[in-house]
């Protein structure tokens, strides 16, 4: 066994010294067993919500509804959550209740596809009662039992399966994928941010194509926000050649080929609840590469848009143009990092002072004069001192 398991031994080992069970499951066993970077450990056991908070001295109930409760212990912390089982013995009267029960298998069997459905004691020793070796070496994305009534129960679990196909580069078995284009309109009921949270580790995703090619064979796009009727665009998408683009540019590029105007993607981003900080620079970014595809960069562009701004516009560039050349975006930073100002701040003269030197009160002047000096600076026609600076405008001024 390796980190971040072995750390989290000790946290099984006092479950089990309390004398119930307990093991890792979920995408940390998945990933450990396929050799990729684990993110984090996720505990099962047999104990109640209540017995792991008896057993461990700090606890936050992070979902005790649902059977979490998150333990902070020798530094790390660890989502424990305890056997469960759902749909079956749900009363429709209540129907977010979940039954806490004492059986390893029983839980393996409510969780969504095989490769997720395998569990490891802390001797690393496996329990995989669903064939999840065997899926994982066929490189297959499998529904637990029934694959129609799997995502009937729950329709996220669509979304889950194309994502997995997207970071995993794995296929979606025969019948998983036939339930798939059957079901696709479930996806309707299913809240965005949980959609959202998928998609998005989808399109960061290696094999990002495959699964967009699966979202538009099974119609799932129709369900998707400011998706539906897009399907020529979406497929546009697809003639783009790129690896590691950010889970922003991937957002930017999407809505490049989705042709949406400006006012348009603030709305789009919106009903993907996106937040406001994220579509701010999204549009930003996607106001800069307009520019962009016009022309090359000057100085002024390049202040404005900023360090960040400039290598996801640059990245998208090349990508739309299909050029391979990434120095390129290095030496656009150069040329960021020697500008003689990178903010307004920066600038040796402030408003008050244009103010003062004109005997002027405020109004547009003002603004479109500091940007003319702001300008000026950056294009080194003036040196950034309040003094040269004032020269300058009088011989502006003469002009
Ligand atoms: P990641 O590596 O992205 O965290 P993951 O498989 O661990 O992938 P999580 O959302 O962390 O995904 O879920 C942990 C585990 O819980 C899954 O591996 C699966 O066993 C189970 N699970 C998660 N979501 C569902 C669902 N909608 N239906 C059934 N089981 C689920
Ligand atoms: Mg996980």
């Amino acid at each position: 066994m390796k980190e971040p398991f072995l750390s989290a031994v000790p946290v099984l080992k006092q479950l089990e010294d309390a004398g119930f069970e307990a093991y890792f499951v979920g995408g940390s066993v998945r990933d450990y067993l396929l050799n990729k970077k684990i993110s984090d450990v996720d505990i099962a056991t047999s104990a109640t919500p209540m017995e792991v908070k008896s057993i461990f001295s700090k606890t936050v109930d992070i979902g005790i509804e649902h059977g979490t409760v998150l333990v902070l212990t020798g530094g790390n912390s660890y989502e424990i959550t305890t056997f469960r089982s759902e749909g079956k013995y749900e009363d429709f009267r209540r129907p977010t209740e979940v039954s806490f029960i004492r059986s390893l298998t029983e839980d393996l069997r409510r969780r969504d596809f095989t490769i997720n459905a395998i569990a490891m004691d802390r001797t690393g020793k496996l329990a995989d009662p669903f064939d999840g070796q065997l899926a994982l070496k066929e490189r297959l994305i499998q529904s637990v039992g029934n694959a129609e009534e799997r995502f009937s129960e729950d329709a996220l679990r669509m979304m889950r399966a194309v994502r997995f196909v997207s970071q995993l580069s794995f296929h979606i078995e025969e019948n998983t994928q036939a339930a798939l284009k059957e079901l696709a309109p479930l996806l309707e009921n299913i809240a965005v941010e949980r959609k959202r949270a998928e998609f998005e580790k989808l399109i960061t995703g290696r094999d990002w194509k495959a699964a967009i090619k699966i979202i538009l064979e099974t119609k799932i796009y129709s369900y998707l926000p400011g998706l539906n009727n897009r399907k020529a665009q979406i497929e546009s998408l697809l003639s783009y050649d790129c690896e590691n683009l950010t889970k922003i540019e991937m957002w930017a590029l999407l809505i490049f080929s989705l042709k949406l105007s400006q006012q348009d993607i603030e709305s789009f981003l919106r009903d993907w609840r996106l937040p406001v900080k994220e579509i701010k620079l999204i549009q930003k970014i996607l106001s800069h590469l307009e520019i962009r595809l016009q022309r090359d960069w000057s100085v002024y562009d390049l202040y404005l848009a900023g360090n960040e701004v400039i290598a996801s516009v640059e990245k998208l560039f090349l990508v739309i143009k299909g050029v391979h050349e990434p120095e390129r975006i290095s030496g656009l930073m150069n040329r960021y990092d020697s500008l003689p100002i990178k903010d307004s701040r920066e600038a040796a003269v402030k408003g008050s002072d244009l103010i003062e030197w004109f005997n002027l009160s405020g109004g547009p002047w003002l603004k479109d004069t500091l940007m003319k000096i702001e300008q000026a600076i950056l294009e080194r026609k003036v040196l950034n001192d309040k003094q040269k600076i004032k020269e300058w405008l009088k011989e502006c001024s003469q002009n």
